[in-house]
């Protein structure tokens, strides 16, 4: 800013800061994961993830929350509770963070830390100036917002925002079942979440992503897979089988590879559209469901 007098431009660096967040570090799985760790102005870390998928495309996985409140029993995070939501600029300032770091980044997913739709004001602020061509110049459809399955919140996404993606960790699509691993699906239930996938989908045009991570034992059976082509039917939808990250303390397994393969096939078999996340970044706690910054 060498056209500002010499004086403000002192004053500036005195007073101004560019970042609110500080970056504390970044961790590396030697497979193109990095996680960066940011620490807020009063403390809390909050954790961002850069993703290479087989392509070589790469994505930042921000967080929209510090802690999350949902409390899903599969997940790192929904062990923490809630610190509160994160501001706008702060859900802004990580991909910033997350650029620096690499400038190819093209894509976003908020599957970070947090339940995106309960910050939805916050959310839609930085959406729009992650898209604005001033700001980061990023197209709607580069940007996915992940739900646990709040259904009123999907419902706002489909009529008040610009034409996100959207991304619903279905889990299982045994209502019993779902209910004891995800404790909102108790007042969200499978047929109230297709209502509003469906609305959404007429709204938008654009096929949802379902996340389906795969739990030894609980939700990898030939029954679920009855269950899952009956509750996708009429859905354009892509699924995404996310075999289990282990997080310490949490009693889950993660099936066998010839099991998930079983489950993949199961469905391909009926003409269903099926991806198999890879595993990345296990080894520096930053895959789906690991996230959970020390404060
Ligand atoms: S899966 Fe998402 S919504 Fe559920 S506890 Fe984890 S961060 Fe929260």
């Amino acid at each position: 800013m060498s056209d500002l007098p010499l004086d403000l431009r002192k004053l500036l660096e005195d007073r101004a800061r560019q970042y609110t967040t500080e970056h504390l570090e970044s961790l590396k799985d030697g497979k193109g994961t990095v996680k960066l760790r940011l620490k807020c102005s009063d403390g809390f870390v909050v954790e961002t993830v850069i993703l290479e998928d087989k392509t070589g495309r790469r994505t930042a996985c921000l967080s929209s929350q510090a802690g999350c409140a949902m409390g899903c029993a599969f997940c790192k995070t929904g062990t923490l509770g809630l610190s509160r939501q994160l501001e706008t600029h702060e859900i802004v300032e990580q991909f910033l963070h997350a650029r620096k770091q690499d400038e190819t980044i093209g894509n976003i997913v908020f599957m970070g830390m947090g339940e995106p739709l309960v910050n939805f004001e916050n959310l839609m602020k930085a959406v729009r100036i992650l898209h604005e061509p001033s700001g980061c110049g990023l197209g709607y459809k580069r940007i996915t917002v992940s739900t646990c399955g709040l259904s009123e919140g999907i419902e706002r996404l489909a009529l008040e925002t610009p034409s996100v993606r959207l991304a619903l960790s279905l889990i299982t699509a045994d209502q019993g079942k779902r209910e004891s691993l995800i404790p909102a699906a108790r007042t969200n239930t499978l047929p109230r979440l297709k209502k509003s996938l469906l609305a959404f989908q007429k709204e938008k045009e654009s096929r949802i992503t379902l996340e389906y991570v795969l739990l030894k034992g609980i939700n990898d059976g030939r029954d679920e897979v009855r269950k899952l082509l009956e509750f996708i039917r009429g859905l354009d939808c892509l699924i995404n089988i996310i075999p289990w990250n282990p997080v310490k303390g949490l009693p889950f397994e993660r099936p066998e590879s010839v099991r998930t393969e079983e489950f993949v096939r199961a469905l391909r078999s009926e003409g269903i559209s099926v991806t198999r996340r890879m595993t990345r970044g296990v080894s520096i706690n930053s895959a789906c469901g690991q996230l959970g910054g020390i404060q």
